[in-house]
């Protein structure tokens, strides 16, 4: 690594492991110590954010009042349950808000180039909570949180959230999917929980196009996650024309995660940061910021923090090779079925 290379702030809390799980429960604190192992021979690089709850208006502009105060409630008890695998405790509500709001306060400085890149490395994750529900470990959806505190705050009108948790972020979709001034763009396998993110998922009424989604079959690794991104997600962006990229950023496709069947490793987390931030720099200046989400294994979320910023400091300059498309392949599967949905909008969607 070269020391002229970019700042990339950092939010990273001790209070984030406030929010207890029941014993056994794969959402548990550890996650964060391993993301903090992944982050060691960073240091240099890294600038670290004080971290802030969000504001009720924050909150509203995602989340039914009702919800809010479902969550707040939760702070009155020892633990609660939001739904069949959704648990709160004491503090949940306080780490939940401070989840949001650093996040947002993250997405501003970034939009506003006072650091180049970010990274939210919060609990609890975000991408399956609902307008007024908590859903798959999620309480408050931190990611659409700061999409909306980007476009009401700095004037951005235009922004792209890149979706890479092996789980389809069903909260984020239904958020934006009737807005065109969001892309939402998810790679997950399919079918898989939530059970959402079928490729004919593409927005409603004047949504319609800005919500793409790249089910995937188990197994699928390094080559059809890059493969996806240069010849699906790039040319999607490039058409959409976003002021800055969002990244939900789970860990779960890693080949050691114990909740998901995907093979995705260290590599292939770099070269996905990279071949992002390429485009990040091509087409919404450099703006980029990465939210975590899910990652279930202690090594996967080590080895993925890593990835991602050995892609984010690489070579600017330097290219990643194309990723060929054998017929009859799982990435030839996913870009034929998606191409039938979005090539009539995207010309040249599937080229890389
Ligand atoms: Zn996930």
């Amino acid at each position: 690594m070269n020391p002229s290379h970019p700042s990339i702030a950092l939010i990273h809390d001790e209070r984030f492991q406030n929010h207890r799980a029941p014993q056994g429960h794969p959402e548990r604190s550890e996650r964060l110590i391993a993301v903090d192992r992944g982050l060691t021979s960073f240091t240099p690089y890294l600038s670290r954010l004080t971290s802030r709850e969000a504001t009720e208006e924050e909150l509203l502009r995602v989340h039914s009042a009702a919800h809010l105060r479902t969550i707040e409630k939760s702070a009155k008890q020892i633990s609660s349950h939001f739904d069949a695998d959704t648990f709160g405790s004491e503090k949940s509500f306080a780490t939940a808000l401070l989840a949001a709001g650093s996040t947002v306060e993250l997405a501003l400085r970034v939009a506003k180039k006072e650091v180049n890149f970010g990274l939210s490395a919060v609990r609890p994750p975000g991408h399956h909570a609902e307008n007024d529900r908590a859903m798959g470990f999620c309480l408050f959806n931190n990611v659409a949180i700061a999409a909306r505190a980007l476009q009401t705050q700095t004037g951005m009108d235009k922004v792209m959230i890149l979706d890479w948790d092996v789980h389809h972020g069903n909260g984020t979709q239904h958020t934006f999917e009737e807005d065109p001034s969001v892309l939402y763009l998810s790679l997950h396998q399919y079918p898989h929980y939530p059970g959402t993110g079928d490729f004919g998922e593409k927005g409603r009424g004047v949504g319609i196009g800005s919500t793409a989604n790249l089910p995937m079959p188990p197994g699928c690794g390094d080559h059809e996650y890059l493969g996806l991104l240069q010849r699906a997600v790039g040319p999607i962006a490039r058409h959409f024309k976003p002021q800055m990229i969002l990244v939900s950023c789970g860990f779960d496709a890693h080949r050691e995660d114990p909740l998901a069947s995907m093979e995705v490793t260290e590599t292939g987390y770099r070269t996905m940061t990279q071949y992002v931030r390429n485009l990040a720099n091509e087409i919404c200046q450099g703006r980029l910021m990465f939210v975590l989400e899910g990652g279930y294994s202690l090594l996967g979320l080590e080895e993925g923090t890593r990835g991602v910023l050995d892609g984010l400091l690489s070579d600017p300059s330097s290219s990643l090779a194309d990723v060929a498309v054998t017929q009859g392949s799982s990435l030839s599967a996913v870009l034929n079925r998606a191409a039938q949905v979005h090539a009539p909008r995207v010309p040249d969607f599937g080229a890389p």
